[in-house]
């Protein structure tokens, strides 16, 4: 298992992967951001056509050249020693060798894992002294980092946290992982944004801040989403910390 905190490089170029956009930073070992830049995720997510598109937005800034290692996050199944992202259903991989692609395009050191799961070790990284944690992640999928006992816990298959997969519903759109009513296709932001449209006829660009400033201002459809992404996270979070209630009973 990798770690980041021993990496041994200054500067890393840090880049996530979504189903909707692709974001690369340049990222000091301190935590500092140096630069970010972003491009939406291509219709075509093959792996080739997205490695194409980071590689572009690395060649927006002279600054990447200064780092000599690659962090990446995808979202899925991803096997963190082999450097392989098992199954990810939002970009429709199966079994790609991503980090050995990667490094043979920048001939650099490249480490992967499942986004979260990177954002949780670096919020790890900066709390010292906390032992167990849930980092809840809402974007286009929701999932959840786990941390026991001060280690990042991956799962013997490397689902840990994959609770956007969870049923929260009998309605809902067909899921990437081909399942319906999964807590991401209710409450993820891509699916709470179309609703919010649907309701209020205002385009959702931004809907993360469009829906923390409706709710400011009591506007109705905005508390609509609201109750529908509590009410599922609710449930999610509830089954998983039942889970862990029943472990310590058993
Ligand atoms: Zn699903």
């Amino acid at each position: 298992m990798f770690d980041i905190a021993g990496l041994n490089s200054q500067y890393i170029i840090a880049v996530d992967i979504g189903g909707t956009n692709i974001r690369t930073a340049l990222v000091h070992e301190n935590g500092t951001i140096i630069t970010e830049n972003r491009e939406r995720t291509p219709r075509d997510s093959s792996p080739e056509a997205v490695l194409g598109v980071i590689d572009g937005l690395m060649r927006q800034e002279e600054g990447y050249a200064r780092a000599s290692v690659i962090v990446m996050g995808t979202p899925g199944l991803v096997n963190p020693d082999q450097g392989i992202v098992r199954k990810s259903g939002n970009l429709r991989w199966d079994n790609v060798e991503l980090a050995r692609m990667a490094r043979e395009k920048w001939s650099r050191p490249v480490f992967i894992d499942n986004d979260v799961r990177l954002h949780t070790r670096g919020e790890l990284a900066f709390s010292p002294g906390t032992k167990d944690m849930l980092v809840v992640v809402i974007g286009t999928g929701i999932a959840i980092g786990v941390v026991v006992a001060g280690k990042v816990y991956t799962g013997s298959h490397f689902a840990a946290g994959e609770i956007g997969h969870f049923t929260v519903s009998t309605r809902g759109l067909v899921c990437g992982c081909g399942k319906k009513g999964c807590l991401e296709t209710i409450c993820g932001v891509r699916s709470l944004s179309q609703s919010y449209r649907r309701c209020s006829g205002v385009g959702a660009e931004d809907f993360p801040a469009r829906l923390v400033g409706g709710l400011a201002t009591h506007d109705a459809c905005a508390i609509a989403a609201w109750k529908v992404l509590s009410q599922g996270l609710a449930w999610a979070l509830s089954a998983v910390l039942l889970g862990s209630i029943l472990k310590r009973l058993l």
